[in-house]
């Protein structure tokens, strides 16, 4: 996609507006309640009936500033399916041209009047403008205006919201993944605690920080023992062997050169430390806490050695069985 072709796509979107969205749920006490805990708001007349039928509203009504909650979409990509059109469109476009990464910059939402539980809202977008290239702190990008009417089911206004956000390309990446100088994974941070650490991971050795005060191992290294405040230590070379202590399969959003649906374990080492890794060989379907694991010193590319983990014939044995 060149830049005059691009402009002329984007202008093409600007100034259209999308079919309106309904809500995927009427305004709910249930959704309140959890909106309210999760921003600790404790106003009782979004969440105790008795309360709000004595207040000026007569009964329950919704925080105001919950409204982009009942529109919401929900998971990509089943998520980005119900985005309005013309948003995809943008998002689309601005991809497709390698602005591949998002942020939101401003916000800025109206209330007309309070929403109530059993009304369903509904939403319609305008893209109001998509700036020329510009050069940010992020990288280069566009700056997305987008405009959101809320209404009723009856076609009154209850909200609106000027919404920006900057598309942008961040620096060191391709337009597309895969290609020359594609992606690749961070460096791990190397300082004087944890430089043995990836010596270590070059030689294919797992090694671990253990005081000589107390014989305490500790992960990740630091420059004084936890327990005793030792400030001698050495590095102790681990078994390699450890179980899922806790794990989370990471969807979205896709980041290169990562690979999705992404496993990422705390894995606790049998001689007890805890380290965050990958999970390799494994379809994160079937990881489990507890599964037993190997580390599987992994190049990932021309410069990087990483500490992956990986199930142990322990667990494929428990799978089959
Ligand atoms: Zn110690």
């Amino acid at each position: 996609v060149n830049a005059e072709d691009l402009r002329r796509r984007l202008d093409a979107i600007v100034g259209r507006e999308s079919p309106p969205q309904p809500a995927r749920d009427a305004v709910n006490l249930p959704m309140i309640r959890h909106w309210c805990d999760a921003v600790g708001d404790r106003n009782p007349v979004y969440t105790d009936p008795d309360f709000a039928a004595r207040s000026r509203h007569g009964g329950l009504v919704a925080p105001p500033a919950m409204l982009q909650a009942w529109i919401m979409p929900g998971l990509i990509p089943a998520g980005r399916a119900r985005l309005s059109g013309v948003v995809r469109e943008v998002l689309e476009l601005l991809d497709e041209a390698g602005f591949t990464s998002v942020v939101a910059t401003n916000c800025r939402q109206q209330y007309r009047r309070y929403l109530r539980p059993g009304e369903r809202v509904q939403v319609t977008t305008t893209i109001e403008r998509v700036s020329e290239e510009k050069r940010t702190a992020l990288g280069p990008g566009h700056f997305v205006d987008q405009r959101m009417i809320y209404r009723s089911e009856d076609g009154d206004e209850v909200a609106s919201m000027q919404f920006r956000m900057l598309k942008f390309r961040p620096p060191g990446r391709p337009a597309r993944a895969g290609g020359p100088g594609a992606a690749r994974r961070p460096r791990p941070g190397r300082t004087q605690d944890s430089a043995f650490f990836w010596e270590g991971v070059d030689q294919g050795r797992l090694l671990i920080q253990r005081c000589r005060g107390c014989g305490r191992l500790q992960h990740p290294p630091g420059p004084m023992c936890g327990a005793c405040h030792g400030l001698e230590w050495e590095a102790a070379e681990m078994s390699g062997l450890g179980r899922v202590y806790s794990f989370v399969v990471a969807h979205h959003p896709p980041i290169p050169p990562f690979e999705y649906p992404n496993a990422i374990a705390l894995v606790e080492l049998a001689e007890g430390p805890r380290l965050v890794s990958n999970l390799v060989g494994v379809d994160p379907a079937v990881v489990e806490i507890g599964m037993p694991v190997r580390v599987a010193f992994t190049r990932v590319d021309d410069e990087l050695v990483l500490p992956l983990f990986r199930p142990t014939e322990e667990a494929g044995g428990a799978r089959d069985g």
